[in-house]
């Protein structure tokens, strides 16, 4: 009996013992990794590199070092940039902006209050507000703005921060080592070539980026030009409106951007864009546009007023939203946020993997409905597509709760691919019923087959783009609400 009691205890005390090993081993191994975190954070001299300090990359660097993280930013040029983009923030993007404690940069740039879409074509308009959903939690009004004023506001909010080190400087490379990027080359003010050297790089370059070809497939194909211009010393008699003409062969835009300039903006086709130069698109847009702009309002006037003042502007149409930078930057911060170290790459991957999953609600939403918009509302000849820009017009016009519903999806109110989805099959559908009316002639039998079979394509086009499941499965955009679409502070 004693010799059973003797091997128990023997056997109790070899497993304590084994137990209290093997816990300390485990506590020396996690003191040596925070120790070996602590280093790293000590010897680099930054934990993130920020390429360009547009509005994506101020918000980033302002946020990360909001959170303890030492951030250097590097930027091409730090003058108030003077452009013609970026220039509509959605009441999806002030949301953005309030969760990342930065909606005091759209003050004092004398941006304007956007409230109402105000849509026109062959003489009827209608007046569409953002509507007021008590799911979207903040203010649904937009800002009509400089873009380059918005920048400067947040590259100093950002600068203002002792951890951030904001330098001008035009990055070259990326420093690439057995696949993990390590830092960048720079051309620094003074014109020298130098290296800088963090855990992690995020390139904030802008859509006509030259580094992000070499990170992610950027062949995007491009749909369309913005042509634009300001009229300056001026005031639309409708201020809060975007004014949205549906005019042949170009859609206009005619909107307010500080109290006293108004921007007039065109998209035009990629192959039927008159030369600047020689002086043909003043011309087009005085004869051709001009008397399409309704006569309601200034509007006309206006338009006509900023063709004569200066040379109007081209750029790329668009294809990601301030929103959805400012979205995408929300994410980023959250996802880094509970990492002690940006030197693991194991679980700094993971954080780049579920952001790729998280950013599509909002990302496809948004984008994915600017760009049908683009492609639906360019008038053409072609029947079938007239009958869905008409179907389009009719649908927004409703004023009901499908007007409401995607007035809220381009507010950046509502990121739900699904929704989406289901409003461009009841724009097909009214499309159609437009087409037949007022009896179904063959001729317009097959018009409206064909209308159907461009909106098949179109929206096949998109699914494939985007993603089947994570544009019809509708759990993603939950949790995205939950987590971002909540009451700020
Ligand atoms: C014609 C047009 C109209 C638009 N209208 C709207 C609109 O009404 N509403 C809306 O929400 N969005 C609009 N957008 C989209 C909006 O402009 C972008 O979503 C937004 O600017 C993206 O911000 P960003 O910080 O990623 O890029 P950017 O604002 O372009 O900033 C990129 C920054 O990186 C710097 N940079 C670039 N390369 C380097 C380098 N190699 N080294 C160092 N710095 C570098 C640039 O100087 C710049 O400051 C429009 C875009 C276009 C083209």
């Amino acid at each position: 009996m004693e010799t059973t009691y003797a091997w128990l205890w023997t056997l109790l005390a070899f497993s304590l013992t084994w137990m209290v090993f093997h816990l300390i081993k485990k506590k020396k191994a996690a003191t040596k990794e925070a120790e070996a975190e602590a280093e790293e954070r000590i010897d680099g001299a930054a934990d993130v590199i920020i390429v360009g300090a547009g509005v994506a990359g101020a918000a980033l660097a302002y946020a990360l070092a909001k959170d303890g993280r030492r951030v250097q930013v590097i930027e091409r040029d730090l003058k108030e940039p003077e452009r013609f983009m970026g220039e509509l923030m959605q009441p999806g993007g002030r949301l953005m902006l309030a969760q990342l404690g930065l909606e005091d940069c759209l003050e004092e740039i004398d941006a304007q209050e956007a409230k109402y879409l105000a849509i026109y074509k062959d003489g009827k308009h209608a007046t569409l507000p953002f509507p007021n959903d008590n799911k979207f939690p903040y203010e649904p009004v937009g800002r009509t703005l400089r873009n380059g004023r918005l920048v400067q506001r947040l590259r100093k909010k950002a600068a203002s921060l002792s951890n951030v080190h904001l330098e001008e400087g035009s990055v070259k490379s990326l420093i690439e080592e057995r696949g993990v990027i390590k830092g960048v080359t720079y051309k620094n003010s003074t014109g020298e070539e130098t290296t800088a050297f963090a855990p992690l790089t995020v390139v904030c370059d802008g859509c006509y980026s030259n580094l992000r070809r070499s990170l992610v497939d950027n062949n995007e194909e491009v749909l369309s030009y913005m042509v634009g211009y300001v009229t300056k010393n001026s005031r639309l008699e409708d201020p809060h409106s975007l004014h949205l003409i549906l005019s042949k062969p170009l859609v206009c835009v005619i909107y307010q951007i500080t109290s006293d300039e108004v921007r007039c903006v065109a998209e035009i086709p990629t192959d039927s864009i008159p030369s600047i130069a020689n002086g043909e698109m003043s011309t087009f847009l005085k004869k051709t546009m001009a008397p399409q702009i309704p006569e309601i309002g200034n509007l006309r006037e206006i338009f006509l007023k900023g063709i004569e003042e200066g040379l109007p502007e081209i750029k790329r149409t668009a294809t990601k939203r301030m929103m959805v930078a400012l979205s995408d930057t929300l994410i980023l911060r959250n996802l880094l946020r509970p990492l002690p170290n940006l030197g693991n790459t194991k679980k700094v991957s993971e954080v780049v993997k579920s952001f790729y999953i998280i950013r599509k609600p909002m990302s496809a939403t948004v984008n994915t409905l600017a760009n049908v918009f683009s492609q639906v509302l360019i008038a053409t000849t072609d029947e079938a597509r007239e009958g869905m820009r008409q179907g389009c017009f009719n649908y927004l016009c409703n004023g009901d709760f499908r007007t409401n519903g995607i007035i809220a999806l381009l507010g950046g109110m509502n990121p739900r691919p699904l929704t989406l989805v289901l409003h461009l099959v009841a724009i097909t559908l009214t499309s159609m019923g437009h087409m037949l009316s007022p009896f179904p002639s063959p001729r317009r039998f097959w018009h409206s087959l064909r209308l159907f079979a461009l909106a098949l394509q179109m929206l096949g086009a998109l699914l494939k783009d985007e993603g089947v499941k994570e544009m019809l499965i509708p759990t993603n955009a939950a949790a995205y609400r939950r987590t971002y679409m909540t009451t700020t502070k």
